[in-house]
């Protein structure tokens, strides 16, 4: 028995119903399917790791749109069951249960996984991850007043875990097997900046030292360090990556390299799929090269691309990522990617909480960093979009006006 969609978007998350809504909102009107595999509506992760972990932000809150706004705008859902396989040449899907459902358009936005670990005790029930709601149910079962955390992993996911634990009056132990935090994504003054941070507010922070064994026959009751170190554990949290969900794409015979590999308009090779969100590697028209990003801006400006391209209305995807993150009463917002960059410029003082840290390469601004300064962030995302020269000494100088830079582009 087979349906036909002729929109069928698989994966319910930030990007799928971002699509599945923008293009009602864009006046299509065809039949839209939207699957996932959890059994909520679409809903927000940032706070998974923040406000959700803490307390202060209830589920209903995460819900990015309440199911009645699916139903008024006649979006089909199926929540609690997923895609297994997708046939290209018949152009259907075959869902968990064994049915079978005929697509016009296929949008894979499934998203990733967390990296796992594979050693032994790994899967005692006080080890966690941090990516859906229902993993920090479980997490919050268990995260009470004194016990004993151990992060593993100084990624975001870590130190925002890392800054509610302390919140929450546990004793909090980060374990980094780099020699500093946030070294993919940032500089070393930046992830010095942190360091400080973390250890001023009292967490026990250990870097250049990777986990050697799990101790405990039911549970981990203590993490071992490859110089020896053995820390007594309650909670053990691991946040050492995203495997991004490309199997059923990979099965189907689309390409594949760190995602599922897109043009600019988030196709694949097979014009009727597409891959949107965490899962994508998708050309970007302002980079001029392909690139996976993680982030909810990406999976909206995705969305908002697929949306337009399905319409016949093409537009490039050629948006400029950021990101932010909330640690304890800071908040950091990143523009740009600063990899090959040359000389970084801090502005404001470092240890004062508030400042930003701009990346250049040959004279212009390639990407951001700003801690509690979110006006001078706005200003810097222009700075990175326009390709702005600038003077080094005026950017560090916090009398000279920033906004005039936005005046003389490059
Ligand atoms: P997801 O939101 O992961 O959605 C994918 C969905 O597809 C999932 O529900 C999955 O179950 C489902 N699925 C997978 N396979 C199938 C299948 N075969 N069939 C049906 N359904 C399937 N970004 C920021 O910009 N700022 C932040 O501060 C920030 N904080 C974060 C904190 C945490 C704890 C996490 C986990 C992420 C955070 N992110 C943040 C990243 C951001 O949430 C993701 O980039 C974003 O959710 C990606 O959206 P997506 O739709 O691609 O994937």
């Amino acid at each position: 028995n087979t349906t036909k969609a002729d929109v069928l978007i698989v994966g319910a998350g930030q990007a799928g119903g971002d699509l599945a809504s923008g293009l009602r909102q864009q006046g299509y009107t065809g039949r839209i399917v939207l699957v996932g595999e959890e059994p909520y509506v679409p809903y927000r992760r940032p706070p998974l790791s923040k406000t959700f972990l803490s307390g202060e932000a209830t589920l209903e809150s995460l819900f990015i749109k309440p199911q009645s706004v699916f139903d008024k705008h006649n979006i089909e859902c199926m929540f609690g069951t997923g895609v297994e396989s997708i046939d290209r040449e018949t152009r259907t899907a075959r869902l968990y249960d064994g049915t079978t459902m005929e697509y016009g358009k296929l949008v894979l936005a499934t998203g990733g996984r967390p990296r796992r670990l594979s050693l032994p005790g790994a899967d005692h029930p006080n080890v966690h991850y941090v990516r859906t709601i229902a993993d920090i149910l479980k997490l919050k079962e268990q995260f009470e007043a004194g016990k004993r955390l151990v992060i593993i992993g100084g990624g975001y996911i870590g130190l925002e875990a890392a800054s509610v634990g302390i919140k929450k009056g546990l004793k909090v132990t980060v374990v980094e097997a780099l020699p500093r935090v946030l070294a993919r994504v940032t500089a070393p003054e930046i992830s010095a900046f942190y360091e400080r941070v973390h250890r001023s507010r009292g967490v026990d922070l250990k870097t250049g030292v990777g986990v050697h064994a799990f101790e405990g026959d039911a549970l981990v009751d203590a993490v071992v360090l490859a110089d020896g170190t053995r820390i007594e554990s309650d909670i053990v949290i691991a946040g050492i990556g995203l495997i991004p969900n490309t199997e059923i794409a990979e099965a189907a015979g689309l390409t594949i390299s760190n995602g599922i590999v897109v043009n600019l308009h988030t196709q694949t090779a097979d014009p009727d799929i597409y891959a949107i969100g965490d899962c994508a590697q998708s050309e970007n028209a302002f980079f001029g090269r392909s690139m996976r990003l993680e982030s909810v801006p990406n999976a909206i400006e995705q969305a908002r691309v697929t949306a337009a391209a399905i319409l016949g209305k093409p537009v490039p995807y050629s948006a400029v990522p950021w990101f932010w993150s909330d640690q304890y009463d800071l908040k950091l917002q990143m523009v740009g990617l600063s990899q090959g960059y040359e000389q970084i410029i801090i502005r404001g003082d470092i240890n004062s909480e508030a400042f930003s840290a701009f990346y250049l390469k040959d004279g212009v601004v390639i990407s951001a960093d700003a801690v509690n300064r979110p006006q001078e962030f706005m200003i810097a995302k222009k700075l990175v979009a326009d390709r702005v020269k600038v003077d080094a000494a005026q950017l560090a100088d916090e009398g000279f006006v920033l906004k005039t830079l936005l005046q003389t582009p490059a």
